[in-house]
């Protein structure tokens, strides 16, 4: 891959690495939040159970969000590593290029689309 391409990879991945990290303290803020301080206008007359239920919820849509993230994040920072190795771009299975569009589509993509697909399917 051209020194330019791999440039231009790398800014796409340190602006989604960068937004994933604020989303996330986001995040971990409201999961922290919810069993700290008593009060926000939400916690002062729960005597709704509904209103309840839909904070429990979110919580826990929030927690997976969270984790969702933890990976994601994981993951472009492996590709980031490549980057800096030279092996980005390289599947990992079976040592041959990732096409470009999918790069483009998915840059921290670490295997081919036939080596995805076989995974996919479990056929390893
Ligand atoms: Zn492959």
């Amino acid at each position: 891959m051209r020194k330019t391409e791999l440039q231009r990879f790398r800014k796409l991945l340190e602006a989604e690495k960068e937004r994933v990290v604020k989303s996330m303290t986001q995040h971990e803020k409201i999961i922290r939040g919810q069993d700290g301080e008593s009060g926000g206008p939400t916690r002062g007359h729960s005597n709704h159970l509904a209103d309840q239920g839909t904070d429990e919820y979110q919580y826990e849509a929030t927690i997976h969000t969270a984790n969702t993230e933890g990976r994601y994040l994981y993951h472009i920072e492996e590709a980031l590593a490549r980057i800096e190795d030279g092996s980005y771009g390289k599947c990992e299975r079976c040592q041959g290029k990732i096409a470009m569009d999918r790069l483009k589509a998915l840059p921290h993509a670490r295997l081919c689309i036939e080596c995805k697909e076989k995974e996919e399917e479990g056929a390893v």
